[in-house]
């Protein structure tokens, strides 16, 4: 299979999809993609500029989602829209417009991951610029600005827990460990299951955009265009845009299309 093509390049044929569709469906991740990646994740804000073009492509009839690993009211916070969805934590929560935020965890799970965060917070407690993030449903460990040798140490306690909790995953992201409670959920299991939710009557066209290696889930499953963000790198989506400042310039053109 050949490379991804630049999204923006091979706009002609995106466009005519566009029109030829019956509606529009757009999920997109949140850091790396609608906002650069900041030195510290609190500091990640969503410009205004962007918050209105998908505020407007939502009154345009588009179906609107946020898709991110952090909690979902953190996420839902820096987005700052009602109208829209929000995947939060990887895939175990959801907000559905107009309704109450849903976790979707089992008992068992739910017990295992208290469990977990016990233990991390025991192992990692006394580490330098080593954060442990309570999550929804799962468990981040943060080591942006930790030494190697404190990230090291951190990364032998989280094998450790493996070892204890075989069918938990673990999550690489950017300067970021992410504990799951099973192997099966992700955003892809999540943004399926709202668009079965959402079954509109003709063809819908999907859009995902995302920079990391979490969004390559939802790359190799779904169908439609699916945009990786970023620096080139192996990717399964079949386009990319080069960084957050071009998914703007794409949601502009998305916007102008858009019925
Ligand atoms: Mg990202």
């Amino acid at each position: 299979m050949s490379g991804p093509r630049h999204l923006l390049e091979a706009w002609e044929e995106v466009r005519r999809r566009i029109l030829r569709a019956s509606n529009l469906a757009i999920f997109t991740d949140f850091d790396g993609t609608l906002v650069p990646i900041v030195r510290s994740p609190e500091q990640a804000r969503l410009s205004p500029p962007v918050r209105l073009l998908l505020s407007r492509l939502t009154r345009k009839g588009v179906m609107v989602g946020v898709a991110s690993g952090r909690k979902l009211a953190d996420v839902r916070g820096r987005v700052g829209l009602r109208g829209i969805w929000y995947v939060g934590s990887h895939g175990y929560s959801l907000y559905r417009p107009g309704s109450r935020p849903r976790i979707l965890l089992a008992p068992a799970q739910k017990a295992r991951m208290a469990e977990v965060r016990r233990i991390l917070r025991q192992k990692l407690g006394g580490l330098a610029r080593i954060r442990v993030e309570p999550k929804e449903a799962t468990v981040a460990v943060h080591y942006r600005n930790a030494s190697r040798r404190t990230a090291a140490a951190a990364a032998a306690a989280i094998r450790q827990v493996l070892g204890i909790h075989p069918r938990l995953r673990l999550l690489p992201g950017k300067k970021v460990w992410d504990l799951l409670p099973d192997q099966r959920t992700s955003k892809w299991t999540a943004i399926k299951g709202i668009l079965q939710e959402e079954r509109r009557t003709g063809s819908r066209l999907l859009f995902y955009l995302g920079d990391d290696s979490t969004d390559e889930h939802v790359f190799q499953r779904m169908r439609g265009i699916s945009v990786a963000v970023g620096k080139r790198r192996r990717t399964a989506a079949r386009f990319f845009l080069r960084s957050p400042g071009e998914v703007r310039l794409f949601l502009e053109r998305l916007c102008e299309v858009a019925k």
